[in-house]
C-alpha cells in the first residue's frame, strides 16, 4: 500500500548498530517528515480506535514518541512503561530475559484500572522480549489489553511466535 511505501521509505538502515553484525532500524528520518510521522499517527490511531482502546501505553523511549500523539489523536490518556528506577510514584514492575542478562520495565500501578483496554505501541517488535513483560505488567496492574501495535516487525527474530501466547489472542498489528 501507498502508505507501507511512504514508512519504508523514511526507515534508515544503520549497519553494526549498536554492535558489530546489526543492522539497526532508525526511524529518526520518519520522524522528521511531517507527512509520514502524520501518515503514521493516523494509521495507529485508527488501530487504537479499532481496537476499542481506553488507554496507550507507550514503551520506552521510541514507543513514547510514537505513542503520545496517538494518545492525543485518538482521545485516549497515556502512560509510559519506563525502565525500572525512572518513574517517581508507586511502581509495579515486570523482570524479562534479554540475549545475556536481564531487564526490568515499570508502570505507575494507579494510572491502569480495571475498566482499562490498553493498546501497547512501540517503534519496532525485535525479539518481543520487551512487549511480552509490558503485556503481562499491564494484566498485572488490573487492566485488559486490547493489542499490540508496531511500525515495524523484524519477522527474522520471531517475536510474533513467542508474544502470541501472551497476547491470548489480542491483535499484533505491525504496519
Ligand atoms: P525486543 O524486546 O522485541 O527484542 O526489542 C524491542 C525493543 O528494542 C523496542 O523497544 C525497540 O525500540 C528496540 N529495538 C530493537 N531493535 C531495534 C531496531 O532495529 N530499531 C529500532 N528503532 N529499535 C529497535
Amino acid at each position: 500500500t501507498d502508505i507501507k511505501e511512504l514508512l519504508l521509505s523514511r526507515i534508515r538502515d544503520v549497519a553494526d548498530y549498536p554492535e558489530p553484525g546489526v543492522m539497526f532500524k532508525d526511524i529518526t528520518p520518519l520522524l522528521a517528515d511531517p507527512a509520514a510521522f502524520t501518515a503514521l499517527t493516523d494509521a495507529l490511531a485508527e488501530i487504537a480506535e479499532g481496537a476499542g482502546a481506553t488507554k496507550i501505553v507507550g514503551l520506552e523511549a521510541r514507543g513514547f514518541i510514537l505513542g503520545a500523539p496517538v494518545a492525543v489523536r485518538a482521545g485516549l490518556g497515556f502512560i509510559p512503561v519506563r525502565k525500572a528506577g525512572k518513574l517517581p510514584g508507586a511502581t509495579l514492575g515486570q523482570a524479562y530475559d534479554l540475549e545475556y542478562g536481564s531487564a526490568e520495565i515499570e508502570v505507575h500501578a494507579e494510572d491502569l484500572t480495571a475498566d482499562d483496554r490498553v493498546l501497547v505501541i512501540d517503534d519496532v517488535l525485535a525479539t518481543g522480549g520487551t512487549a511480552e513483560a509490558s503485556v503481562q505488567l499491564i494484566r498485572r496492574a488490573g487492566a485488559e489489553v486490547a493489542g499490540l501495535a508496531v511500525l515495524m516487525e523484524l519477522g527474522f527474530l520471531s517475536g510474533r511466535a513467542r508474544l502470541e501466547p501472551a497476547l491470548r489472542g489480542a491483535p499484533l498489528e505491525a504496519l
